[in-house]
């Protein structure tokens, strides 16, 4: 599995439609100070369900609907898709291409989407469960991030640990029967 395409549109800096083609291999994002690198970070955060405004360089969810320029209006509404390629079936979901979509509108109204249809942000995190990606997942590794797991708590070492191993679902299952 990998990220073949991010499509952003009304998110932070990103007022026209957006989009971003990777390959496999190393994608590198460079360009001056302010141009919008860390906005794409903050959006593949975001679609993954971050509902933190504070981790996403804000002081609230509304902070990432581009807030217009002196040339341009603000806009109504922010979208962010991410294409994953599953041809090799890591993401538990019978389909070669997973499209995940997160939007947000000013009232505060949100929706998410899987290949379309509307879901549950439960359901985006059940299909990244114990795969490294999810917006707590290993595969997103912010500036600070590596102190912070060498000096977190052990529990919170120890849930990196599980996610790699693969047994966050039967953990997150076994707590929610507890519940019930
Ligand atoms: P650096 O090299 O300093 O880390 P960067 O390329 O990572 O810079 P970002 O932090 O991604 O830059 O982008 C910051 C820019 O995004 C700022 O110019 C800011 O005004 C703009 N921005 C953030 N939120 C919004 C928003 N809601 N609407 C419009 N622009 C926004
Ligand atoms: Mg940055």
């Amino acid at each position: 599995m990998f990220l073949k395409r991010i499509e952003i549109q009304g998110f932070k800096s990103f007022a026209d439609k957006t989009d971003i083609e990777l390959s496999g291999g190393i994608t590198c994002v460079v360009g001056p100070n302010g141009s919008g690198k860390s906005n794409i970070s903050d959006a593949i955060r975001w679609v993954l369900g971050e509902q933190s405004a504070k981790t996403l360089r804000g002081s609230k969810m509304e902070d990432v609907i581009f807030s217009g320029t002196s040339r341009r209006k603000p806009l109504g509404f922010a979208e962010v898709t991410l294409v994953f390629d599953n041809k090799d079936g890591s993401l538990p979901i019978d389909y070669s291409e997973v499209c995940i979509t997160r939007r947000l509108f000013r009232s505060g109204e949100s929706e998410y989407y899987i290949n379309k249809n509307s879901c549950r942000l439960k359901d985006i995190r059940e299909l990244f469960m114990d795969t490294g990606v999810g917006k707590d997942g290993y595969s997103i590794i912010g500036q600070g991030r590596i102190d912070e797991i060498l000096s977190s708590k052990s529990e919170d070492r120890r849930n990196i640990f599980e996610e790699a191993a693969g047994i966050v679902k039967f953990k997150t299952r076994k707590e929610e029967s507890e519940k019930k």
